[in-house]
This record gives structure tokens, C-alpha cells and sequence, in this order.
């Protein structure tokens, strides 16, 4: 095309070499640039490119190259950025995912997108959306060294510091304060006692996991294993895309399966994506996969520093590590030859991203595998009704798991019906007297105990005991809940607001501030006041994020811990074998929610939260406390019967028509102004009944709404929505893409967002 390119529009030739770029801006569809001749060559799909949009430059990511007529308005690219290429593979799913969720192509690819390297970033004057880049630099961490130097008589915590020091050989200080508290001054003494020394030492690739692991070998898998991983052994061979379901109860050894898996993947020398849960992602788990791999493994978890995480990133796509390990993000890991793609906890609602792009990572990591002939495995001990579905009507296939692999029994489940059983010794009937001598039992056989309660604070609800006002968030819908820390606070969950406790009632003025509920934190102190001589921690996100929660779980690990408390993270897979009672204070909170997976979400949590019991050698116990004891999802839990639960619910939903028997669409809409937010949704509800009347016989195309949402005002902003439900895929895409086109009509002011196979209906 030499020649093609000149600047004056009139002439223009009719033909030209143009590049469809993707920007980092809401558009639906990519743009169009010409192509100058100097660039020929250099600019292909994957490419990071400079552009114009208006008076401003950003970079955009090619999709693909071709000659056409130039659209009138065509800029020429201004040039081409080296370094990062998305491979062509990930750029089509990219493409498709893009199209399955009416998301902005752009706003995708960001999602692909590894940090860029800051001489990348100097070339790029306006640095938009596509490159995160802060400062990335080689990182220097100080190592606390021992020296030959005899100690002197060392007082308080150092002589212990010292032996850790001295038995580790070298170590970063960081690890030190983790391991004690105020490590840092510790270590200044022992320097100047010429007992250590400080040195900057370059960061490991990834401080986080930097502890060395020795290698394990395979376990000799159980009959069922040895099935399953027979079944996906030749899977992977046939290179046909298929998906399997890995139901197996908590404890089976799905790990070992996937270990297995990857093993027989990387002897075929193809990759593999394992999807696990945020919380899931602790150094336990990775430690079972560098154990058995060594570092061939890339884990993308968040603590990573934006070098470590393109350092990564660049591994991967040069095929030097086959395996990658995340979040629901590590989807998008620019692996070499696909082969496998592994979503533990399938179940879990941390797949599901419900911000900016809102995309199921299970249901993405199917179409993943399939697009390069790969193995989907979706493993869980309790299954998520949609994959269920899947295997029931041949779409997955399903590989059992029925028995712990290490021959214990399945804890036993009591309920505690809390209209009949009282208070134990505290008065306080949450701890009933039947968990209370439970607990006592526990502790007295020097076990752990595990209490689950769904809600974090102290007391989920502020109310004044005069005229009955609840204390409720200024800018949402919500009550406030008091939160002991820092004083004593009322705190909103959804916009983080914040205010100390009034001595007096806004509305009446009386004094009577009564505090109703129970949150982890009370329940904390409950159990202190209650249990003087045991060791108490809690595990909820006021007290752990990240790194912290692995904190609290090796404590566990170590027994220094008898009792954890905790809210839905302490439910998730962790392995803790001294624990032989979880209690769950209250099971009906979870059925209370306002969606129609409250019941599948109850008895997901129920089953893998008696699944912390009774892993180790001594059997566990799990004590149920409910007002609702008759209610299925307690009851199937209660005696183990997943079969059973999917069973009753499979036949509720298909009553109901609710997924997996239908799909839906949310639009969710939200404006400063309550008329505007309801107006704009009455008019995309009115596009998608448009496309409802038109459509001729066949399945039913249900749309619902303008209605507000269940939480009606978050930030100030007032939410409603239209939901649109059919049992086929392209009738609701039609009403989808309907909406879509109608949000054109709706002033700036309002936001609206599509939310396909909307998971969180709040
Ligand atoms: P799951 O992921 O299904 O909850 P895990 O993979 O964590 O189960 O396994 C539970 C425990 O059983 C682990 O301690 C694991 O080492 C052990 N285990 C798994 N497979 C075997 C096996 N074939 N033989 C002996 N122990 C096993
Ligand atoms: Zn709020």
C-alpha cells in the first residue's frame, strides 16, 4: 500500500491500510486509523498503539489490520508501542467476551492488559487507562542477617527474634514483623550488639511467596481419583474442548486431581489457567502447587508489585511458565497453547465481577477451553445449579468425588432449633446452651472451634428505644452498624460513611440508644467474657485483608488459636486439622436475602463451613442454630445430601422458570435524581417490551420493571432497574442489545449498566 496514506482528506484515496483499534474509552465498537507507510509491518493485532482521540493521545491495542475505505474522520496512528503484543488467541476470546456481555471492546481488553514498564510509559504523553504504571523499579527488601558475634545477656523478645534469625540463616525483615510484634526495634538492638546485620538485597520475583518449599510427589491417588483423572487424562488428549464438573465432598482430594491434571497437560506441553477464590488464594494452596511444580508456576495474586506482575506477565507469554494460578483476572494470563482451564470452588461468587466489565469467570472459562480445543474443569463439593445443569443435559460431564481421601468420616450435623433450645450461661441465646457445652467440650479436649456468623461489626443495627428510629446511612438506603474499633463507630458497608455513636436520639431526642444484634466483634467479646482462658481470634474484613488472613490461619495452624470467629472467610477451603467444631450462630441470615439463589447460597455455605470440621484424625461436629429448622437448605445440608439439595431446587427453579431454566439481563440504572433514574429506566424497559411484542411464538421474553432496587439509594445515587428473563439466549440478547441502543437516548446524568447472567441482585 505504498503511497495509501496522505494527509488531506480530499484526496484521499478510496483504499487504505487501516488499523481497527480498541480504546480504553466506552465506546462499543473499535476505531479506525490509517496506517502511515513508515509503520507498515509494525502495527498488528495485539499491538499497544498511540492515537488520537479529539485533542487528546492514548493508547489503544490493534485488533486487527485491513485495506477499506477509510471512514471520513481517519487519523493516522502516530506510532507503535514495543513490548507488550496480546497474542492473537486471547484477543478473539477477548473479542468474544466483549460481545457475549454488550461490554465496551475497550474496557476488555483493559482487563488483559499487564502494566507497562516505565520507559514505555515516558513515550506515551497522555498516559490514559491502558497503562497503570506507578514508579515501577526494582525493589530492594532488607535482609536481617546473623553474625558469629556470642550475645550478651539479651532481654524481653529478642533472645527469641535472635534464635528465629539465627535458625533461618537469613531473612527479610518484613517476615520478621510479621512473625513478632514490634520486630523492627528488636532488630535495631541487635545490630547495635553487633548480633545481626541489615542488607538491601533485590526483591525476589514474588516477595510474597518467597519461602522456599520442598518438593512433595504425587500421592497415590483413591479409585475415584484415579477415575477422574483417567477421564481427563484422555480429554486433553482428544483436544476436542470438553467440560467436566469435579463434585467432590470438602476433603476428597479434588487438589490432587488437579495437580495430576496439570502434570498430564504439561507432558503434552500445553498451559494451564487454575481460577481460584480471592480468599482461596493463600500460600498454603500455592505452596501444595510449587511444591509439586517448583517455580514453574506464576501466581497472580494482589499483593504483587505492578514490576512483578509484568514480570510475570511477560514469562507467561514468552511459554517459560505453562501454569498460572489467580483470581478471577487470571483468565486473561496471555498462556502459550491452552490446554486447561481449572476454576476451583466454581460455586463461589468471587467469579463473578460486579464492576466495570461485569463478567463470570466460570462461565468464561468454559468458552476459554473450548476455543483452543482444551479441558474445562469446574470443581466444587457444592456444585452451583448452573453447572449441574450443565452435566444433567450433556454439556459437562460429571466426575465424582463421594468420600474423604484420607478414609474420616463426614462430620456430623446437629441442628439447634432455637425456638425450643435457650441461652447457655451468658443469657445471650445466640450462644445457645447446646453450643455453649460444645465449646467448653472443645476446649476441653484442646481442639478448635470455628463460629460462623455472617455479619462483621458489633451490632448490625442502631435504634432508638423512644420512638424506634434506626440509625441509617445519610447516603444510602442502609442501616448502620456499630463497629467497636476506633471508639466505637457507625459505619455503612456499601459507602464506607462514617460516624460516632450519638449520645441521642436526631428525631426524638431521648437517650435511649439501644444496639441490636450480634456481629463478629460482639460475638468475640461475648466468647472472651464467656471462654476467660481461651485464645480468641477473629477472621473478617475489618481485620484481614490479604496477607493478613493467612496470619490468622497459621496461627490457627500453630494452635495458638482454640477459637475463630468469622464471617463467609472462614467458610472457604482452608485445611485446618485440629478443628473439631464449627458452630453457625445464625443460618437464617443468609436465607433472608432478597435473590433467588438465597437458598443455594444458605446451604453452600452451611456445607462447606461444616466442611472445616473433623479434617484431622479426631472427628468433627458442627452445631446448626436456626429459627427456620424445617427449611430445605438446612435440612439437606444438614445430612450431607447435595444430590438431594440440587434435586429439590433444580425442581423450584424450573417451577419458577428461574435460571439455570432461564437467563436474565439486568439494566441497572442510577442518578442523583430520583424522577430522572426512574424515567430513563421506564424508557429502556419500553425498548426491551418493543422487542417482547415483536417477537412471534416460541419462549416468552418476560420483562420486568422499571422497579428500584433492593438497596434503592447507594451514594446518593438512586438505583432501578429492568430485568429481562427468557428461557432463550437469543431472545434476551435482542431485548439486551435493544436496551443497549436506547441508553443513547438518556441524558449524561444517568448511569446505566448491563448485567448479563447477573449473579449479586443487589
Ligand atoms: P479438597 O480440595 O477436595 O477439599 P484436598 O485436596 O485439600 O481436598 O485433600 C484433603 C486432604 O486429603 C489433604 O490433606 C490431602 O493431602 C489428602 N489427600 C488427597 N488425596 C489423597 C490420597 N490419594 N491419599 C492420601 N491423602 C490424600
Ligand atoms: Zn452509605
Amino acid at each position: 500500500m505504498a503511497g495509501a496514506f496522505r494527509e488531506a482528506p480530499s484526496d484521499r484515496p478510496a483504499e487504505a491500510r487501516l488499523a481497527d483499534v480498541a480504546l480504553p474509552i466506552p465506546l462499543p465498537r473499535p476505531l479506525s486509523y490509517l496506517v502511515p507507510d513508515a509503520l507498515e509491518g509494525q502495527v498488528v493485532a495485539g499491538r499497544r498503539v498511540l492515537c488520537t482521540v479529539g485533542a487528546r493521545r492514548v493508547v489503544g491495542v490493534v485488533l486487527g489490520v485491513r485495506v477499506g475505505e477509510p471512514p471520513s474522520a481517519a487519523k493516522p496512528l502516530i506510532s507503535v508501542l514495543e513490548g507488550v503484543t496480546l497474542p492473537d488467541d486471547l484477543l478473539s476470546f477477548l473479542t468474544k467476551l466483549s460481545s457475549y456481555y454488550l461490554a465496551p471492546i475497550g474496557e476488555v481488553i483493559k482487563l488483559a492488559l499487564p502494566p507497562v514498564d516505565r520507559e514505555e510509559a515516558r513515550a506515551v504523553e497522555d498516559l490514559t487507562l491502558f497503562s497503570s504504571a506507578k514508579g515501577i523499579a526494582p525493589r530492594k527488601i532488607q535482609w536481617v542477617v546473623p553474625t558469629d558475634v556470642v550475645e550478651a545477656s539479651l532481654k524481653g523478645g529478642a533472645p527469641r527474634v535472635l534464635a528465629y534469625v539465627r535458625a533461618h540463616g537469613a531473612l527479610p525483615l518484613s517476615r520478621l514483623e510479621d512473625q513478632f510484634g514490634g520486630a523492627r526495634a528488636t532488630v535495631k538492638r541487635l545490630r547495635e550488639l553487633g548480633l545481626v546485620t541489615i542488607e538491601d538485597r533485590e526483591a525476589p520475583r514474588d516477595a510474597y511467596f518467597a519461602a522456599p518449599v520442598e518438593r512433595d510427589v504425587a500421592l497415590e491417588p483413591t479409585e475415584p481419583q484415579k477415575a477422574a483423572m483417567t477421564a481427563l487424562a484422555e480429554a486433553l488428549e482428544r483436544r476436542e474442548g470438553a467440560t467436566f464438573l469435579l463434585h467432590g465432598v470438602t476433603g476428597s482430594g479434588k487438589t490432587e486431581v488437579y495437580l495430576r491434571t496439570i502434570a498430564e497437560a504439561k507432558r503434552l506441553r500445553r498451559g494451564t489457567i487454575m481460577l481460584v477464590p480471592e480468599i482461596a488464594l493463600t500460600p498454603q494452596l500455592v505452596g501444595r502447587f510449587r511444591a509439586r511444580f517448583g517455580d514453574d508456576v506464576a501466581v497472580l495474586h494482589s499483593a504483587l508489585t505492578p514490576r512483578e506482575r509484568f514480570d510475570m506477565w511477560k514469562r507467561l507469554r514468552a511459554g517459560e511458565v505453562d501454569v498460572a494460578i489467580g483470581a478471577r483476572s487470571a483468565l486473561f494470563a496471555p498462556i502459550r497453547d491452552l490446554g486447561l482451564v481449572i476454576v476451583d470452588e466454581e460455586h463461589d461468587p468471587s467469579f463473578k465481577q460486579e464492576e466495570g466489565v461485569r463478567y463470570n469467570a466460570r462461565d468464561m472459562a468454559i468458552l476459554r477451553a473450548h476455543m483452543h480445543g482444551g479441558v474445562c474443569v469446574l470443581g466444587s463439593a457444592t456444585p452451583s445449579l448452573e453447572t449441574e445443569h450443565l452435566a444433567r443435559t450433556g454439556k459437562a460431564v460429571k466426575l465424582r468425588l463421594p468420600d474423604r481421601a484420607r478414609a474420616r468420616s463426614m462430620p456430623s450435623v446437629e441442628i439447634v432449633d432455637l425456638r425450643r433450645i435457650g441461652a447457655g450461661p451468658t443469657g445471650d441465646r445466640r450462644l445457645s446452651i447446646v453450643l455453649h457445652r460444645a465449646i467448653e467440650q472443645t476446649l476441653g479436649a484442646k481442639e478448635q472451634a470455628i463460629l460462623f456468623l455472617n455479619r462483621r461489626g458489633f451490632a448490625p443495627s442502631i435504634r432508638c428505644e423512644g420512638c424506634g428510629e434506626l440509625a441509617s446511612c445519610p447516603h444510602c438506603t442502609v442501616a448502620l452498624t456499630l463497629h467497636k474499633k476506633r471508639g466505637g463507630s457507625m459505619r455503612c458497608h456499601w459507602c464506607d460513611h462514617e460516624a460516632p455513636l450519638p449520645t441521642q436520639c436526631k428525631k426524638c431526642g431521648c437517650d435511649r440508644i439501644a444496639l441490636e444484634g450480634l456481629g463478629t466483634e460482639k460475638l468475640e467479646d461475648t466468647l472472651k467474657s464467656a471462654f476467660p482462658d481461651a485464645r480468641i481470634a477473629r477472621l473478617d474484613r475489618d481485620v484481614a485483608s490479604g496477607k493478613d488472613v493467612e496470619k490468622v490461619l497459621d496461627r490457627v495452624r500453630a494452635r495458638e488459636v482454640d477459637i475463630l470467629v468469622g464471617t463467609q472467610m472462614v467458610t472457604k477451603g482452608h485445611d485446618l486439622p485440629h478443628v473439631t467444631l464449627v458452630g453457625v450462630i445464625n443460618a437464617d441470615a443468609a436465607l433472608s436475602i432478597p435473590d433467588f439463589r438465597a437458598s443455594e447460597r444458605a446451604f453452600q455455605l452451611l456445607v462447606q463451613v461444616a466442611g472445616r470440621a473433623g479434617r484431622g484424625d479426631a472427628p468433627g461436629r458442627v452445631l446448626v442454630q436456626t429459627y427456620d429448622p424445617d427449611h430445605h437448605a438446612i435440612r439437606f445440608a444438614a445430612d450431607h445430601d447435595v444430590g438431594g439439595f440440587l434435586e429439590r431446587e433444580l425442581r423450584d427453579r424450573r417451577e419458577l422458570s428461574y435460571p439455570p431454566f432461564s437467563r436474565m439481563a439486568l439494566a441497572r440504572v442510577d442518578s442523583l435524581d430520583e424522577r430522572e433514574a426512574q424515567e430513563a429506566t421506564q424508557i429502556l424497559a419500553r425498548a426491551a417490551r418493543a422487542v417482547a411484542r415483536g417477537l412471534g411464538e416460541g419462549p416468552v421474553l418476560t420483562v420486568l420493571g422499571p422497579t428500584p432496587a433492593p438497596i434503592a439509594r447507594v451514594r446518593n445515587r438512586y438505583r432501578f432497574r429492568v430485568m429481562l428473563r427468557s428461557a432463550s439466549r437469543e431472545q434476551l440478547r435482542q431485548a439486551a442489545l435493544a436496551i443497549h441502543a436506547a441508553t443513547a437516548q438518556l441524558p449524561r446524568t444517568v448511569r446505566v449498566a448491563i448485567d448479563v447472567d447477573p449473579v449479586g441482585l443487589l
